[in-house]
């Protein structure tokens, strides 16, 4: 049995960040990462952007986060923890192995869902992983037609990063106009719209009643009774937090295991971190996040936190995305039932949004205007002083 000082459950962007603040703390703790991917820690939101946008981007130098050779963490690779012993401070693997621990992270992010009724397979991708990256480009070099299935940001980004790479997409979305969930009517008829100018055959409003796959194919039959056959599916149909090691080991799991400010469980030896993590944020409460800045700030306050820190997690973090030449990047809630105040530059084109709960700020939406995230934060924290007319202009556009 090998044993770690620090001990890591999954090897993604929050695991490589708690490597690195555990280093920040103590230079000569052995750090394990136990990691079911076949891939060591890789930038994820890379795998539907610039890898596909952009012929300089590349593996090795943008991708790979090299977490063994900046902390000099042991990475057990295609591992996959089956159990938590708390008593004994050990834990076990599918292979049988065993690995001792002082202070354990909890990382194991998400298990993103499939199509029902259909297994994820060489032509059924449910999109997360490096390997789902590869199989994926594979088919479009191959000009093979490819069904997205999704209207989040995975599957909006998806069927454009194929659009722009040979593929024939059709996009099946949930609402009447991609983005219509998330972006007032006239952005999301924009937003909307350059998916259709780029090619791409939209099913907007039509979901996936049945699916089969054969040989050669998948065909998916739409609640209108249309079908769609295609080489593959990209599905981008979010994710369920992985969670239930936490909770065969007794810890306290709601969406997602529940930690303290200092990303703690209620074992002072466990903590969690990243998209898994179920945190009480200082600005919008209890919540958990499945954005790249959450993983990456958490990561290395949990990190820090294992190495004995104890401070508090006070960060809330932006998300962001790119689609076509459109980019936002955003703070708190993005929620088209709620109130919101518009104020555009560009109407449509560069802009900020302000999403309201009864009458209080709770998301700013960054549309094509950067580096106000703090402003956004600021507005945020603000907000029970703001009334809706106080908020046009409080966000420079640049
Ligand atoms: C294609 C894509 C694009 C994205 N783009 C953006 C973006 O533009 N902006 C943004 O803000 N966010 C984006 N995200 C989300 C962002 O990447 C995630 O929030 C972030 O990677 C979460 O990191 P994590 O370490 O918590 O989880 P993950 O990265 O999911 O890592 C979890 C790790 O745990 C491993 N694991 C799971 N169970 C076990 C087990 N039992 N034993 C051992 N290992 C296990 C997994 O194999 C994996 O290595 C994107 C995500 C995807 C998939």
């Amino acid at each position: 049995m090998s044993d770690y000082t620090y001990l890591i459950i999954g090897g993604g962007m929050a695991a490589d960040a708690a490597a690195r603040g555990i280093r920040e703390i103590d230079a000569d703790g052995r750090i394990g990462i136990l990691s079911a991917d076949m891939d060591p820690p890789y930038a994820r939101p890379a795998l539907s952007k610039k890898l596909w946008t952009d012929p300089d981007f590349s593996w090795p130098d943008q991708v790979d986060l090299h977490t063994a050779d900046d902390t000099g963490a042991d990475i057990r690779l295609q591992t996959v923890v089956t159990a938590i012993d708390r008593d004994a401070h050990v834990v076990a693997t599918a292979g049988s192995d065993r690995f001792g621990y002082e202070k354990l992270l909890i990382a194991t992010g998400g298990r993103p869902r499939s199509l029902p009724g259909l297994e994820p397979s060489d032509r059924v991708i449910a999109y997360r992983s490096a390997h789902d990256y590869r199989r994926v480009r594979e088919l479009a070099a191959a000009h093979a037609t490819i069904a997205v299935v999704g209207g989040g940001y995975i599957g909006s980004e998806m069927a454009s990063a194929l659009a722009q790479n040979n593929a024939q997409v059709t996009f099946i979305t949930p609402t009447e106009r991609v983005g219509a969930q998330m972006f007032p009517r006239d952005l999301a008829e924009a937003f909307h719209q350059h998916f259709v100018d780029a090619g791409v055959d939209v099913r907007a409003g039509r979901r996936v009643v049945d699916a089969s796959e054969g040989a050669e194919d998948v065909t998916l039959t739409l609640d209108d009774g249309t079908t769609v056959r295609a080489a593959a599916v990209v599905v981008g149909f979010g994710i369920d937090p992985i969670d239930d090691l936490a909770a065969a080991a007794g810890l306290a799991v709601d969406d997602g295991v529940i930690v303290d400010d200092r990303l703690r469980t209620a074992d002072p030896d466990i903590f969690a971190a990243g998209d898994i993590a179920h945190y009480p944020d200082m600005l919008l409460g209890e919540r958990r996040v499945e954005h790249v800045d959450n993983a990456q700030h958490q990561g290395r306050q949990a990190g820090r936190n294992l190495a004995g820190a104890n401070e508090p997690y006070a960060y809330t973090p932006m998300y962001y995305s790119d689609v076509f030449d459109m980019g936002y990047e955003a703070v708190g809630r993005l929620d088209a039932s709620l109130e919101t105040v518009e104020d555009w530059a560009d109407p449509t084109k560069q802009g900020v949004v302000y999403y309201l709960d009864d009458g209080v700020v709770c998301g700013v939406l960054l549309w094509n205007v950067w580096d106000k995230t703090d402003n956004a934060r600021q507005v945020i924290a603000e907000a029970n002083a703001l009334t809706a007319d106080d908020l046009p202009g409080t966000i420079p556009f640049d």
